[in-house]
């Protein structure tokens, strides 16, 4: 019979991929994660963050959480529900709602359990939900967790979409989407999405974890950007990426996050986030909304390096937002370039099966609003060097 270990020694494709030098997962940075960072004593350009305004390591938001920190110390000890709500948390929480223009915020301690708090309760046994397939493990799992039953259709597909829509009309229907795609990059075209809600009576949610900071007035997220905030149910995010912490959030009526506040098992049985992380995202909010340059400055750059890519060839498919894919379609060439691209001084992250598709493997590329164009070029350089050596790009002569 099979014991649960015989997995576990099954399981050699991660030490093959060692024992090849290739192994491009869990390496240490040693810095802080600004433009640059250090990883084996050396800089290497950060191509490959998700601290989209670069504020992880503002002075302001530092200083911030160490007053957070002496105030009420470093953690909660308990649940929201409970023991762990601190002044703090209600702080955050009426920041978050005044940022998003919505009534009522309720924070949690990962994006990840976000997602699986807010679905799960909000989905009963006779509910349909609505995913898109390339939203994020987060969604996906959270339908799992649900009673909820989980429709899947194509990315970004709005026939595909309302063919399925159309097919339960009496059920309940709830629509789940990333704003932006975490991978791939691409926005979610939400005023459509909100239009078909409407015609199919289905409630949305967006997961804007990658739009907050980035997309929509002051960085509002998705539905701003499609001006369509007044159509959707709410919008979920985290804290790791433009807000500077960990953490995650939920933004909705007053009448969603009571019910939330008395169902959601991820809030009630989990201990709430530090203190710490709630002073460095009220922090994050007050400079987002007070120097928007920032965001600008985020464009720009995502503008100029598209259009470098682009200029030397390689394949960066849709991507509409500071998440640049480049398109390699192979596993071991991902590897191989990750590796050798930080030998040669940059950062950037491999993106393979099951997170996309096999033949779609990608060099995940992301930016930050505090690299230069002259990062930008560097990495650039490098990426032409390595797609050379590797066989992503066709080498030029006299390129
Ligand atoms: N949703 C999306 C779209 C994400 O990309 C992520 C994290 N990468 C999460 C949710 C989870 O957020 P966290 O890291 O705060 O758990």
């Amino acid at each position: 019979m099979k014991r649960i270990l015989d997995r576990v020694r099954e399981f050699t494709e991660a030490r093959r991929i060692m024992a090849m030098g290739l192994y491009p997962y869990f390496r240490p940075i040693e810095s802080e994660q600004g433009a640059t960072v250090t990883m084996d004593g050396r800089e290497v350009v950060m191509m490959g963050s998700n601290n989209y305004l670069g504020l992880t390591n503002h002075p302001e938001v530092k200083k911030a959480s160490q007053e957070a920190i002496d105030r009420y110390g470093t953690g909660c000890a308990g649940s929201r529900f409970l023991n762990g709500t601190l002044r703090i948390h209600m702080e955050c929480e009426a920041a978050l709602a005044h940022y998003m223009r919505t009534e009522s915020a309720l924070v949690y301690s990962t994006g990840f359990t976000t997602n699986q708090g807010v679905i799960a309760s909000l989905t009963g046994r006779d509910t349909h939900v609505f995913i898109d397939r390339s939203d994020h493990a987060s969604i996906i799992d959270a339908v799992r967790l649900s009673f909820g039953k989980d429709i899947k259709f194509n990315h970004n597909d709005m026939e595909d979409l309302e063919k399925r829509l159309q097919l339960y009309p009496d059920k309940p229907k709830m629509i789940v989407i990333d704003g932006v795609f975490s991978m791939e990059g691409d926005i979610a075209p939400l005023d459509k999405i909100a239009e078909l809600a409407e015609t199919y009576d289905a409630d949305v949610l967006v997961d804007d974890a990658h739009a907050i900071g980035v997309l929509g007035d002051n960085g509002r997220g998705t539905a701003s950007h499609f001006g369509v905030e007044d159509k959707i149910a709410g919008t979920i995010g985290t804290f790791s990426k433009s807000l500077a912490s960990i953490g995650g959030f939920f933004t909705a009526s007053e009448e969603i996050i009571h019910y939330l506040k008395h169902h959601s098992r991820a809030l009630i049985f989990s201990a709430s986030p530090p203190p710490a992380s709630m002073a460095a995202v009220i922090k994050a909010i007050e400079i987002i909304e007070r120097e928007p340059e920032r965001i600008e400055r985020l464009w720009t750059l995502t503008n100029y390096l598209k259009k470098g890519l682009e200029e030397y060839g390689f394949n960066i498919g849709h991507c509409e937002t500071p998440i640049i894919p480049v398109y390699v379609g192979d596993n071991l060439k991902v590897f191989e370039a990750c590796i050798r691209l930080q030998e040669e001084g940059v950062f950037v992250n491999p993106v393979v099966a099951p997170a996309v598709p096999a033949d779609q493997s990608l060099l995940r590329l992301s930016l930050m609003s505090t690299l230069t164009e002259e990062h930008l070029d560097f990495a650039i350089s490098k990426l032409v060097k390595v797609g050379e050596e590797v066989g992503f790009i066709e080498a030029k002569i006299n390129r």
